[in-house]
């Protein structure tokens, strides 16, 4: 397995779409990503596992980390992958065709091309992103070599239909432990109905809902979510139940640390036994940073929020602010027939590696929309000379 980066985007998508990696089985196309990084003169490579690292080192004063993950779920048939003629274009499907090898095809390319940016770059291309966290390769690269991660901004290239994606919502998982008095059914008022107790918290999840559930952070809109996921409990249909347990997942907007929104919900449920299952961090959208509106001017849409929790919410931790911006549509990942236009790779690699070449964020906040359009077709000009 060979990867010539200098060929055709949609050529190198569907070539690195087809050399299947599935979390834990990443080592030939990571073996594949660092020779051919290694061979390009202008980036110093380090390998992690089977991550692997690339950085120019050109003195410049920002640098920016660009970032994906080369792990896919597991396959499912739909590999190798196949071009489907739509209305909106040509489109790639198969397995990591959205989530994320458009994004890693167009950061391998931008990788070659872009030998002399106006922005020192951190090229990661990393293991294990879509199983437990104890795996996950960007985690490793932060606890092995931090100073391989240390930037200005990083940019997650999960899809994102080419729209910037602030932040993320941090997310916690717990159970409320619900007690009784166990009895025979027939002579129930000798027992405690633990079940029937669960009222109280229901009733505190559903004036949740009718509150006001949209928090904004550094100009973006996020919908916070409190909602009960699982019930267990109960013995047998003739028993009054002695305990019950409750799951509740609250997805908090990064206007919280994982501490706050923790003792947001002990506030909540104070007086019920509390076992955390899971609490993560969120990160903050940064959209407040000019090297960030710069980059959200060079893209020319709106940002949005992001709502899932991604590995942006590592670089966040780290101090640095994280953005999400890649091809394909964020809502067809996992999905058996996951697909994404092949001309949004061309679209993304546009905008960031023009964004990329050029030192507009040395000037402070970035342009206006209309100058921002303008210069972003200088800058594909730019690149495609590069390409030649
Ligand atoms: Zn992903």
């Amino acid at each position: 397995m060979s990867l010539d980066l200098r060929a055709d985007l949609h050529t190198l998508f569907r070539r690195i779409v087809d050399c299947e990696s599935v979390s834990l089985h990443e080592e030939v196309l990571a073996d594949a990503v660092q020779t051919a990084l290694v061979a390009l003169p202008h980036l110093e490579v380090t390998r992690v596992g089977n991550s692997v690292v690339a950085r120019t080192v050109l003195g410049r004063s920002r640098r920016v980390v660009v970032a994906g993950h080369l792990d896919t779920v597991p396959v499912t048939g739909n590999l190798p992958s196949w071009i489907e003629h739509r209305t909106d274009g040509d489109h790639l499907v198969g397995r990591g065709t959205c989530d994320m090898k458009g994004g890693v095809a167009v950061a391998l390319q931008l990788a070659a091309l872009l030998r002399d940016p106006a922005k020192d770059v951190t090229w990661v291309f990393y293991e294990a992103e879509e199983i437990a966290a104890e795996f996950n390769g960007l985690a490793h690269i932060a606890a092995q070599r931090p100073d391989l991660l240390d930037a200005d901004l990083a940019i997650l290239m999960e899809p994102t239909d080419g729209v910037v994606e602030g932040g993320c919502q941090g997310t916690m998982r717990f159970n409320l432990v619900v007690p009784g008095v166990a009895a025979h059914s027939a002579r129930s008022w000798t027992g405690h109905n633990a079940i029937h107790d669960l009222a109280p918290i229901l009733s505190i999840l559903d004036s949740w809902q009718q509150g006001d559930p949209l928090v904004e952070v550094d100009g973006l809109t996020y919908h916070e979510g409190l909602n009960a996921t699982m019930v267990s409990g109960g013995v047998a249909g003739n028993v009054i139940p002695p305990q019950v347990t409750i799951q509740i997942n609250y997805r908090f907007a990064p206007d919280k640390s994982a501490a706050q929104a923790e003792a947001a919900m002990r506030r909540l449920f104070d007086g019920w036994e509390m076992a955390i299952l899971d609490l993560s961090e969120s990160a903050r959208p940064g959209l407040d940073r000019p090297l960030a509106q710069s980059f959200v001017a060079a893209v020319g849409s709106a940002p949005l929020p992001k709502y899932g929790w991604t590995d942006v919410a590592r670089f966040s931790a780290l101090g640095i602010p994280a953005l999400n911006y890649g091809p394909g549509d964020a809502l067809c990942a996992h999905k058996e027939d996951e697909h994404c236009r092949l001309a949004s790779l061309d679209e993304c690699a546009a905008a960031l590696g023009g964004w990329l070449a050029t030192d507009r964020s040395a000037q402070g906040n970035g342009p206006t929309g209309g100058a921002g359009r303008s210069a972003g077709a200088a800058q594909r000009n730019d690149v495609a000379e590069r390409a030649l």
